[in-house]
């Protein structure tokens, strides 16, 4: 029985409001979708909180035995600067700035990303897809919507008519935002161009002669706007309606609140069920944004090359600071955060190091089974991993009880702490442990030993076409023996 069956998740739903029991759309099934990157610049660790809060849920999921497919755009276009309808595309802008084509820069930083990425230990998403590679979908959608009477066409552009949906739809439903507020609080007369009232947002816009990232369509060479490609990309891998949909809260109104309207005026169908969102994380008290250069990348975390943090610290490191606080909290990146988690991640790693060594007795004082629902619980209760790690600390010291003979496992306990540890720690938190990464180092660097002693003997008993082979095969696989008056050492590339 896969273990989804036994366990119930609740997600703290933003359109509700409220935590909700997660009943996917097909059982034993999840769908996916979270706004990615936009690849106009390096991420920074603001950007990492969000997809790394999404990388655990993902990871939980999987681990409970769902099938998961998990989309995580790439927008390589049609992101304006402001986040709304005015301003240059920010991919354009770069490539003029820089003197590069739009798709060198959106190269670029897309590999930069999935390097991060990987250094964090991040599990890559089911499907990628890119805006540009979805242009015939996302022009599909929009002439739905022109249809049905919720889009209208001015000057090559096409606009979504936010106050005809609103008639007989809520724009706000996600936001909780009114359109009368929207009204009163508008200050974009200027900007307002061929939309017939502010409000209103662009489906596709026409592209004026100087912008370089244009695409035929019936309404004239243009490029689409921002929301219609989240649109179109989620409902192309997941359906018209699917379960989750994530991305940081600053993307709440307009872009999410505008997904929401685009499906239900193309389709009838509010396109997700369950809304999730992450909070930011801050730098020195203020949000870390690119717009005010208040970032740290995470290269410049890991190098300890910044001007903010006192020394580098390890990827597992930062997975276990941002685990440390609920996805919905804010969260502040100091050195005195940074340093505490260090110590935590230290002394978490040691108890599992230790917990392999440990003899079971013959009667348990502690009562695994339901430590183990515990920590389910926490998880349960809307991905809650503070609570969790605290719950892993409660083993922590159990393993340092039972090390020093003030507590016992019988065996079937002492395997059952090591699995959930295990799984929590390295499957569903994606930590990695620095002792056993070094430690299988060590063991190459036994066998390499092992293989310049044979070297030596072929070598005494004149066999030099073992010793040269065992050299030049050693050399294949990268490692160089170094022969010297004191012996022979060797390095790695
Ligand atoms: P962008 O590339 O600007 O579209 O942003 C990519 C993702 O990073 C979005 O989901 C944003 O909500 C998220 N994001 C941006 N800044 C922060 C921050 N300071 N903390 C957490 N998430 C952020
Ligand atoms: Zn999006």
């Amino acid at each position: 029985m896969p273990l989804y069956e036994s366990q119930n998740i609740k997600i703290y739903n933003s359109l509700s409001g409220e935590k909700e029991l997660f009943q996917p759309i097909s059982s034993g099934h999840v769908g996916m979708y979270v706004c990615g990157p936009t690849v106009y610049s390096n991420v920074h660790l603001g950007n990492v909180r969000t997809f790394m809060s999404f990388d655990m849920i993902y990871r939980y999921f999987r681990h409970l035995g769902f099938k998961v497919r998990y989309v995580r755009n790439i927008t390589d276009a049609g992101h304006l600067e402001n986040d709304a309808d005015e301003g240059e595309d920010k991919i354009s802008k770069k490539a003029r700035l820089e003197q590069l084509e739009p798709m060198e820069v959106v190269q670029r930083y897309t590999v930069d990303f999935h390097k991060v990425l990987d250094t964090l230990n991040f599990l890559p998403p089911s499907i990628e897809p890119t805006a540009t590679g979805h242009l015939i979908e996302q022009i599909e959608i929009i002439k739905m919507i022109i249809d049905n009477g919720f889009a209208y066409v001015v000057n090559g552009s096409v606009y979504f008519d936010v106050h005809k949906y609103n008639e007989t739809h809520d724009y706000g439903v996600l936001s909780k935002r009114k359109l009368e507020d929207l009204i009163n609080n508008s200050r974009e007369l200027q900007g307002q161009g061929d939309k017939k009232n502010p409000q209103d947002f662009a489906l596709w816009k026409k592209a004026d002669s100087k912008h370089i990232m244009k695409w035929p369509s019936p309404w004239g060479e243009g490029f689409p706007g921002w929301h219609i490609e989240c649109t179109a990309m989620s409902t192309k891998y997941l359906g018209e309606n699917f379960d989750i949909h994530g991305g940081g809260i600053d993307l709440k109104f307009p872009h999410h609140e505008s997904e929401i309207a685009q499906n239900v005026a193309a389709r009838g169908i509010a396109p997700v069920n369950y809304w999730i969102h992450t909070n930011m994380l801050h730098l020195n008290g203020q949000r870390m944004a690119k717009s005010t250069g208040n970032t740290v990348n995470p290269d410049e975390l890991l190098s300890g090359k910044n001007k903010f943090f006192t020394k580098a610290y390890a990827p597992s490191v930062i997975r276990f600071f941002n685990a440390q606080s609920s996805y919905r909290s804010i969260l502040d990146l100091t050195d005195d955060g940074l340093l505490a988690s260090e110590k935590g991640f230290n002394r978490l790693m040691e108890a599992i190091n230790i917990l392999d060594s440990l003899n079971s007795g013959n009667s348990s004082t502690f009562d695994v089974s339901e430590w183990r629902q515990k920590c389910y619980d926490a998880m349960n209760d809307d991905f809650n991993s503070p609570i969790l790690i605290a719950h892993l600390f409660e083993a922590t010291k159990l393993v340092n009880q039972i090390k020093d003979n003030k507590a016992s496992l019988n065996s079937d306990d002492l395997e059952l702490l090591k699995k959930t540890m295990n799984d929590f720690t390295f499957d569903v938190l994606g930590l990695v442990n620095v002792a056993k990464e070094d430690s299988s180092a060590d063991k190459l660097a036994g066998a390499v030993e092992i293989l310049i002693e044979l070297r030596n003997q072929a070598r005494q008993n004149k066999d030099f076409a073992l010793s040269d082979k065992i050299r030049d095969d050693l050399a294949e696989v990268g490692i160089q023996l170094k022969d010297s008056r004191e012996g022979t050492t060797f390095t790695t590339k």
